[in-house]
């Protein structure tokens, strides 16, 4: 799972000389403090943003370790003639409660590399993107894989927001300068994969996001009707009493096809019907789907 978040640049100067000392771990050749530029710049956080999602703090340390070493580029090319800064430092911060990571970045001063400078100094390249890997995103409300477990983000749950949580770092990657702060409504970019484009980049680049939107929504709710499908059968089994756990149940429907779930539901339904006959002509249950729901929903 890729991650891009936009950030802010603080503005620093010239370098310590115990920043000079990690500065020049990472250079190849020996730099003075005159020669090199020094910024800050805020990479993530542990609060929920836009996309109400929000780093999990105890993933803060070792992403932070993951972005020593990274490079800024100006824009988004990819090209390492563009690369103009690099991070020697982080460090986790925690201020009123709020847990970030703050990293320190040099560039190397002269030609090209002025002119960034000079636009940082000045506010233009203020914003700053940021892109890692995580390796899975947890529901706030149940602790399970996002996306799995039914709930969404956005919605309360007994009062509670529901947010995915995001876990484990796998690698973090370069940051880019955005000359223009950020006016894209989330000003996020993500992805599967290391550096490919999603989807959703393409469907904003050629002004399909409409149509994004609403495949968006319809393979929602075709998670949801999978996921009624599978609550189905697990209730139809251990109304049946067929002896195997819940949790075991759960597992096996998981990783079933959805046109054999269909079938299995289908069979344990019958199954069900001639077991409790009388349960299914009652006049009020209207259906098979609601005589399992109410007697078994207790
Ligand atoms: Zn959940």
């Amino acid at each position: 799972m890729e991650i891009r978040k936009e950030t802010n640049v603080e503005v620093s100067g010239v370098p310590t000389a115990a920043q000079l000392e990690l500065i020049n771990s990472h250079a190849k050749g020996k730099l003075t403090a005159e020669q090199v530029y020094v910024f800050s710049l805020r990479l993530c956080d542990d609060q929920v943003d836009r996309d109400l999602e929000r780093f999990d703090t105890a993933a803060l340390p070792a992403l932070a370790k993951l972005f020593i070493g990274k490079t800024g580029i100006v824009d988004h090319r990819w090209s390492s003639d563009s690369q103009v800064a690099r991070i020697f430092e982080t460090q986790v911060v925690r201020e009123d409660g709020v847990s970030y990571i703050k990293a320190w970045a040099y560039i190397r001063r002269g030609g090209h590399a002025d002119e960034i400078i000079a636009d940082i100094e000045a506010g233009i390249k203020k914003e700053v993107s940021v892109g890692c890997a995580m390796g899975w995103s947890a529901c706030s409300i149940c602790g399970g894989a996002y996306g799995e477990c039914g709930h969404q983000k956005g919605e309360y749950y007994d009062g509670q927001l529901c947010c995915a949580i995001l876990k484990e770092p796998v690698d973090a990657y370069e940051f880019s300068f955005v000359a223009v702060p950020a006016q894209r409504s989330a000003g996020v970019m993500k992805g599967l994969g290391t550096g490919k484009r999603t989807l959703k980049d393409l469907a904003e680049e050629f002004g399909a996001q409409g149509e994004y939107r609403a495949l968006f929504k319809e393979a929602q709710l075709g998670r949801e009707y999978r996921k009624e499908l599978e609550n189905a059968v697990v209730r139809l089994c251990l109304a049946l009493d067929l002896g195997a756990e819940e949790p075991v149940l759960r597992n096996v429907v998981k990783t079933a096809g959805a046109e054999d779930l269909r079938k299995l539901k289908a069979a344990l339904q019958d199954r069900f019907d001639q077991m409790y006959p009388v349960t299914a002509q009652l006049p009020a249950m209207g259906g098979k789907e609601s005589v399992v729901e109410s007697g078994f929903l207790i």
